[in-house]
């Protein structure tokens, strides 16, 4: 299960869907049934889930076991197919080592799974989610035209999307490794789904889906694109993706999806109830601040950007709660330990400056 300590000192699972609830209250708004239809069954699903995995944490979920024995090197994947229900996990469509086989959105979450288990292991020296050989599972075809895709703290579950506004969910491979990075982070800082820990959490799950893609695609920080979900949306929609880590606040502005409510920097973040406080609004602050790390190091992000922000995620030090002045001397304190008083110390300073959240 993912869970954290809530403000209110209970626990409460955390169910991360990469839409977040507000661009699906929107679109749900929308006069054309065509849009607004698949958007609202979606969102009644997806607050189902939440309130089910409530119910699941008091009664107590038994944890995944991993297998026994040192982790491997290799992944053990298994791909499973809804036929469109929401019967998890589905009939078991291809096993770790088979070939392709003809269905693209299977294909693509197989390699999805392999790309995160790749990164985190070859940068990283992680086997897997938990550190420990967790098997990968993921379920397609979830649902009627669902508009969305998650982790429920045991598989991810991917939607086909409504084809007007959004396309199927394993297109983009940063979608795969930020709902993944929510269970490495379950297995480690474990950080609070709520407020300024939960804008932290979201920008994680970002920072290390980007990663992922640049990984896969060999860029350099200059040449990523730095958008979390590129190729998500259809091609009428006013937008490139769901996030953009390089210019917070301006990954879409369209008439059905709203404004992209991003800020960049501290002088605009968003007071919010609504989105668990702003995690996905929020976490434009920390992402812009790791995207100008990585550009003034240079080079591949994953390698010292990333190593930097991997040290502080699972080092220990990380409280649940901890807010982004926290985290950003963290970062400062890793650097340091990492590669000294040079460059990679003064671009960690300047991004958290540039962005407005003090080290302390
Ligand atoms: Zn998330």
């Amino acid at each position: 299960m993912v869970r954290g300590m809530t403000t209110h000192g209970g626990f409460e699972p955390v169910f991360c869907t990469i839409v977040p609830p507000h661009v699906l209250d929107q679109l749900a708004r929308a006069e054309d049934p065509a849009l607004s239809g698949p958007a609202r069954r979606s969102l009644e699903h997806d607050a189902y889930q939440r309130t089910k995995r409530r119910l699941t944490t008091v009664i107590g979920a038994p944890s995944v076991a991993a297998p026994a024995g040192a982790a491997a090197d290799q992944p053990h994947r298994t791909i499973y197919d809804a036929h469109h229900t929401q019967d998890l996990p589905g009939d078991q469509v291809r096993a770790e080592g088979s070939d392709p086989g003809s269905d693209a959105t299977v294909n693509r979450a197989y390699a999805g799974l392999g790309a995160t288990f790749e990164l985190y292991l070859k940068a990283y020296g992680r086997h897997s989610i938990d550190g420990d050989g967790l098997p990968l599972d993921a379920t397609v075809h979830f649902g009627e035209n669902y508009d969305n895709a998650f982790w429920n703290g045991e598989q991810m579950v991917f939607g086909d999307g409504d084809g007007e506004v959004f396309l199927d969910f394993t297109i983009p491979v940063d979608v795969i490794g930020h709902e993944l990075t929510h269970g490495v982070t379950q297995h480690t800082a474990n950080l609070t789904y709520f407020g300024q820990s939960g804008a932290l959490n979201e920008s994680l799950s970002d920072v290390f889906g980007s990663l992922i893609k640049q990984y896969t695609l060999g860029q350099t920080a200059a040449e990523a694109d730095w958008l979390v979900g590129a190729g998500l949306l259809a091609p009428s929609v006013h937008g490139t993706a769901l996030r953009s880590m390089k210019a917070p606040g301006t990954a879409y502005d369209d008439p059905n999806l709203g404004k992209d409510p991003q800020p960049a920097t501290m002088d605009h973040y968003v007071r919010t109830g609504s989105d668990n406080g702003g995690v996905h609004i929020n976490s434009g602050i920390p992402n812009h601040a790791f995207y100008l790390v990585a550009t003034a190091i240079g080079g591949r992000a994953w390698e010292k950007a990333g190593q930097i922000w991997y040290d502080v995620l699972t080092g220990g030090e990380l409280e649940q709660e901890a807010r982004f002045a926290d985290f950003a001397t963290l970062t400062v304190q890793a650097a340091r330990q990492r590669y000294g008083a040079g460059d990679e110390l003064q671009a960690v300073q300047k991004a958290w400056e540039q962005v407005g959240v003090r080290t302390l």
